[in-house]
Parts: structure tokens; C-alpha cells; sequence
């Protein structure tokens, strides 16, 4: 991990806030600055000094897992006293403002810090200011998305054949989630998709009681989690004889998800990747029928920066990890989405999910 280069990069562009202080409360974001894993702590930065505050479950787990990252903080252990801590602080840096994470301070959170915490003090509202140094991942990270990408390749290899058995959509989500765990991940990366069938003509359908039966087509979308980080895959599986049309929608899906995949490299707009695959779709004539954006940017979080869409106004660059993942959903015939996660290079991309695309069963 590199932590110091990222209080390095958070400190450079904190210049740009009218603001003395940096109070990080987001865990995530704490995690990603400190390596700090539990549930509670918050990260007070300025440009010489960092105060990591904790309360006394993590008294132990902090000390070790801030020195494990090369952290140099001073930690504080609050019991019911963490206001008094976090004031105490701030006012002996001589702060006249603190910034604070808009997009994580509940309503009561910033009048209590207004009136209670930093009376006086000027509080400076900022919006994804770790998460934008969060978009380029370092090679710790793509090494820990790439992990959990292969868990959910191996995963679904092992589970696949069920897919012939009648099973139902939750049985065979839970055969996989279990699978992954089996395999290492230390959970999903969020909830399983399985969607058969009718069902798959509903981008996020929950899996149900449906038996899987020869004829459908089967919307696979699930991620694993390995030491923080997620990765994010779809596939869709025809099982048995599928109609010309389902086919043909496979087909097409395939071509326009492969054409994102080319289409991504470092200083293409995110916005280019949507039309790459939203052109393939609409050539065929189902352009009304592809409904959601084509991806996202996966990291600690599942959905993070940069957007794939027609409204993405992103530029990739080199270390950016993303989706590509258009559909087609046709109430009819069923939905067919194709997925990867891959890591943007100076010239294309480096998929990390791995498993084939066309996959029958
Ligand atoms: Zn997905
Ligand atoms: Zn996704």
C-alpha cells in the first residue's frame, strides 16, 4: 500500500480548499488514507500532522494496522469524549475552518459540529474530494481487484454446471455466494443477480423461486471482495435451445460490450465507451431496449467514480479501473447483459474478469 503518496496527493489538492483543517469521517475514505478497517474513526489532516481518532474496540487493531500502512498519526482513543478530543485538536492547530465531507455529514452530524465541536469555526463543505483521488487505482489495488475478480471466475466455473439442473435463481445465487466464499473472498461485493427467463428482462432482479429451465436465457451479475476491494462481472447463460432471437441478442450484446472494451484507453471520454456500445445496439435495432448507463468505476466501493454514461464528462486515464456492461432487455425473450472490469492502460485496457463470454449450458 501507498499511503504516504496518498496523503501526499490528498495534501497537494487540499490547497485548493479554503480551509485549514480536513476532517475525513467517510470509512472508506479513512480506510484508503490509513488502511484502518474498522467501523468507526475519523482522520484530521493538515499539511503537517494527522490525528486518527478511534474509540477503545480498535484501540489495538489501529496501532497495528496505521503502522502496517506507514502511517504516522497521533491516536486518539475516545470512550464518550470524542467531541472534546476533536476540538481539542482543531484548536491547538490554531484552525480557523474545518473542511468536512458534505456528501457523509448528516443533517444532525453538522449541526452538532457547528454548535457543539468547532463553535466559531467556519466549516467548508467539499464533495468527493478523497473519492476523485480514489479513481486511479495504484498497483496494490488492481492487484486486489484482479484477486477478486478470479475468485468470481473460479466461482462461477465450479457452480456453472447447476445451471442444467433446474435449479432455482436463489439456490444457484447461494451455491455461488457460497463459493466465493469458499474460494477466499471475505464476501460479495453486493447482491447476487441471477435472473432467468421473464426475470432477466428486469436489469436488477432479485433472485427468486424460479426454476431455471431449458430456453432461458440466464442474467448472471455478482462480484466478489477480497481485502476490501470488489470486482464486478456479468454473464448471461442460454440454457439448452434458445430462440434465433435470444441468440441474435447475445450476439449483439457480445459485439457491443467488446466494442467498449476496445474503445477504452487512457484520455478517451468516459462518454466515448457508452457510445461505442450504445452504437452496436441500436445498429441492430434495440437501441430503446438497452436501459441503464454502460458502467462505473470499481474500487473499495462497487459503484464509484468515473461514470460510464452518454452524461460522463470523465476522462480515463491510466490506473482508472471501470465496467463495461451493456444489455438488452426484451420482456419477451429475456435480457442478456455481458461485463467486465478492466483496468484502463495507456493504450487499451487489461481485462480482469476472465470468464468466456459465450457460455451455454
Ligand atoms: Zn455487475
Ligand atoms: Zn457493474
Amino acid at each position: 500500500m501507498h499511503m504516504s503518496d496518498r496523503l501526499e496527493r490528498l495534501r497537494s489538492s487540499m490547497q485548493q480548499l479554503a480551509a485549514d483543517v480536513f476532517l475525513v469521517t467517510r470509512l472508506v475514505n479513512v480506510r484508503y488514507l490509513t488502511g484502518f478497517t474498522g467501523s468507526a474513526g475519523m482522520l484530521l489532516v493538515t499539511d503537517e500532522q494527522l490525528v486518527f481518532v478511534t474509540d477503545g474496540r480498535y484501540q489495538d487493531q489501529s496501532a497495528q494496522q496505521l503502522a502496517d500502512a506507514g502511517v504516522e498519526a497521533s491516536i486518539e482513543i475516545s470512550g464518550t469524549n470524542q467531541r472534546e478530543i476533536m476540538s481539542r485538536n482543531v484548536a491547538s492547530l490554531g484552525a480557523r475552518s474545518v473542511a468536512l465531507e458534505a456528501d457523509d455529514i448528516t443533517w444532525n452530524q453538522q449541526r452538532s459540529f457547528a454548535e457543539g465541536w468547532f463553535p466559531g469555526l467556519e466549516l467548508v463543505p467539499t464533495g468527493g474530494f478523497v473519492e476523485d483521488l480514489r479513481i486511479v487505482k495504484d498497483p496494490g489495488e488492481v492487484a486486489r481487484i484482479s484477486a477478486a475478480a478470479a475468485v468470481a471466475d473460479a466461482a462461477l466455473a465450479s457452480v456453472r454446471p447447476l445451471l442444467g439442473d433446474g435449479v432455482t435463481e436463489r439456490r444457484f445465487a447461494l451455491e455461488l455466494d457460497t463459493e466465493i466464499r469458499r474460494l477466499g473472498a471475505t464476501g460479495n461485493s453486493f447482491e447476487t443477480i441471477v435472473a432467468s427467463g421473464p426475470n432477466g428482462a428486469k436489469p436488477h432482479h432479485r433472485p427468486s423461486e424460479r426454476h431455471i429451465i431449458d430456453g432461458d436465457l440466464v442474467v448472471i451479475d455478482f462480484g466478489a471482495m477480497v481485502d476490501g476491494y470488489c470486482s464486478d462481472m456479468t454473464r448471461t447463460v442460454m440454457i439448452g435451445d434458445p430462440s434465433p432471437t435470444q441468440k441474435r441478442m447475445l450476439e449483439v450484446v457480445t459485439a457491443a460490450q467488446q466494442a467498449g472494451v476496445d474503445a477504452v484507453h487512457s484520455e478517451q471520454s468516459a462518454r466515448a465507451i457508452d457510445v461505442a456500445c450504445r452504437e452496436v445496439i441500436t445498429d441492430s435495432g434495440w437501441g430503446d431496449a438497452f436501459l441503464h448507463a454502460t458502467g462505473h468505476g470499481v474500487g473499495l466501493e462497487i459503484h464509484e467514480a468515473p461514470r460510464v454514461a452518454a452524461t460522463s464528462d470523465a476522462t480515463l486515464a491510466s490506473g482508472f479501473v471501470v465496467t463495461v456492461e451493456p444489455g438488452v432487455y426484451l420482456p419477451e425473450h429475456g435480457g442478456v447483459r455481458v461485463e467486465d472490469t478492466v483496468v484502463v492502460t495507456e493504450h487499451g485496457c487489461l481485462p480482469l474478469t476472465l470468464t468466456e463470454k459465450t457460455t451455454a449450458v
